[in-house]
């Protein structure tokens, strides 16, 4: 599979990262049930954008666009993205692109513009919109636009290659001297990797029209074969119902979240909740609640794996961990329905629970149900508790990019407190009262709860964590 990847110019948003999150479910899935995947993606590291902004900026568009693509590998990360098997950056494939312009050329479905610009000539490619499912019969022939993205109505002859403009990056070449157009590198890119045909395209609803149309049209013309089999378009995310944009103060990147205090694996859940074909809406009350259902997730997991529990196993039990595990794989199975896969696995915490509390759930029990939270973990994955290092990650980088402003005061508190610093207070507080000294230890609690540590007693001893 093919999907298309950030043009590295900026941080990635929490609309990107939806959609690099749906696809990695799918990956996730497709492996889950033993199908093999080879998924390839671009990194468009040349283009209107990051010409511009480079300029701006006084650096080279590689210099300029290193530092994002780092960043967005560095966001990856802290998302638990699984890396595709094959990651192509465009400016190492330019010869690929100029050999598929050449082809378009041959059949005459690209001609050279005055000013030495390539174009894709629409007129030679009659199914122009069946993707998109829209009629463009009433085309003006021979009608140009030069833009990587244009608007949505305008069916023109489009760039495939720039010819160079003074002062901009370019490449000598067999077709002139000039730099690829964006829509060119994901039919060169995906056809080197993947073959003529492949099983199935990504990206955002947004690339529909006219990206993947324009990716369609470059292969097929040369291939005569369907360019994808399948497609996958990620609906947009919303913010609190409206459109995300900086204009509208509604503007979040990963690390924006990240400074504000939330955990990586609450954003990763919360954009993964709605199914992929559904428009996700975003809010700060969305967030708390997957950071709660995670916390439900790794207390259960933590009781599971260290309680004791007497022989023999439970039947009821066992046939609830068989349901929710089919009701969890059928979820998933049915277009990556990422909601209702959900709710059998809180199911079954919450008659797992129930079982514990009531003495019912037996050693033989655990392994069935930790088999079901693998198998949710393999998709889901945020269980195991790693979000301490994305949140230190992003707090190195807001001290050395002057962004110290823009972290929550309580993640600064948070932060200020050393593990061994937690212990210690603990162990003085298990002194305390040991001594009889409630004031000291109830002081001690508090202190820590205002700095979102949480003690639990038990009894198999104290335990702390951090909210
Ligand atoms: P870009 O770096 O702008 O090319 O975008 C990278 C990916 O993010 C593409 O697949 C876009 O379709 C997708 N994308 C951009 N904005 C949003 C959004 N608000 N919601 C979901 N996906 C988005
Ligand atoms: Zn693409």
């Amino acid at each position: 599979m093919y999907a298309c990847g950030p043009t590295v110019y900026d941080f990635g948003h929490i609309g990107n990262f939806r959609t690099f999150l749906q696809v990695d479910i799918l990956r996730r899935f497709l492996k889950l049930i033993g199908t093999p995947v080879r998924h390839v993606m671009n990194i468009t590291d040349v283009d209107d954008k990051i010409i511009h902004n480079a300029a701006a900026a006084g650096i080279s568009i590689g210099a300029y666009s290193a530092r994002y693509e780092q960043a967005f590998f560095e966001d990856l990360d802290a998302l638990r993205v699984e890396r595709p098997e094959i990651m192509a950056r465009a400016t190492e494939h330019i010869p690929r692109m100029v050999e598929l312009i050449q082809k378009l050329a041959a059949t005459g479905a690209a001609y050279q513009a005055e000013d030495g610009s390539w174009y894709f000539r629409l007129a030679s490619f009659p199914e122009y919109g069946k993707l998109s499912k829209k009629d463009f019969g009433g085309m003006e022939d021979g009608a140009r636009v030069d833009l990587d993205e244009y608007e949505k109505d305008s069916a023109r002859d489009f760039a495939l290659w720039k010819a160079a403009k003074p002062g901009e990056t370019s490449w000598e070449t067999a077709i002139g001297r000039g730099r690829p157009g964006w829509h060119i590198e994901c039919s060169a890119m995906a056809m080197e990797y993947l073959g003529e045909s492949f099983d199935l395209h990504a990206g955002g609803e947004d690339l529909i029209f006219p990206h993947h149309e324009n990716e369609i049209a470059q292969s097929e013309s040369v291939t005569h074969k369907p360019f994808a089999r399948h497609w996958m378009h990620v609906r947009f995310l919303l913010v609190d119902g409206r459109k995300m944009s900086k204009s509208e103060g509604n503007f979040y990147t990963l690390r924006d979240l990240l400074l504000k205090g939330y955990k990586a694996s609450a954003i990763r859940l919360a954009l993964v909740s709605v199914p992929y074909r559904h428009q996700l809406n975003f809010t700060f009350d969305g967030l708390i609640e997957a950071t709660a259902a995670i916390e439900r997730l790794r207390t259960f997991y933590q009781r599971l794996v260290t309680g004791r529990f007497a022989d023999g196993s439970n039947p009821a039990l066992k046939t609830a961990a068989e349901k929710a595990q089919a009701d969890y794989l059928a979820a998933l199975a049915n277009d990556l329905n990422t909601a209702e896969a959900r709710a059998p696995i809180f199911d079954l915490i919450r008659a797992a629970n129930t079982a514990i509390d009531q003495g019912q759930l037996l050693a033989g029990d655990r392994h069935a149900i930790l088999a079901v939270l693998a198998s949710f973990d393999a998709v889901f994955d945020v269980i195991e508790d790693r979000d301490a290092e994305p949140t230190r990650r992003a707090l190195e980088w807001a001290a050395q990019t002057g962004r110290l402003a823009d972290v929550a005061p309580e993640l600064l508190a948070r932060q200020s407190l050393t593990d061994e610093a937690i212990d210690a207070l603990v162990a003085e507080r298990t002194l305390a009262k040991r001594q009889r000294n409630f004031a000291r230890a109830d002081q001690i609690r508090n202190e820590l709860a205002g700095k979102g540590v949480v003690i639990e007693d038990s009894k198999d001893g104290v335990r702390w964590k951090r909210k």
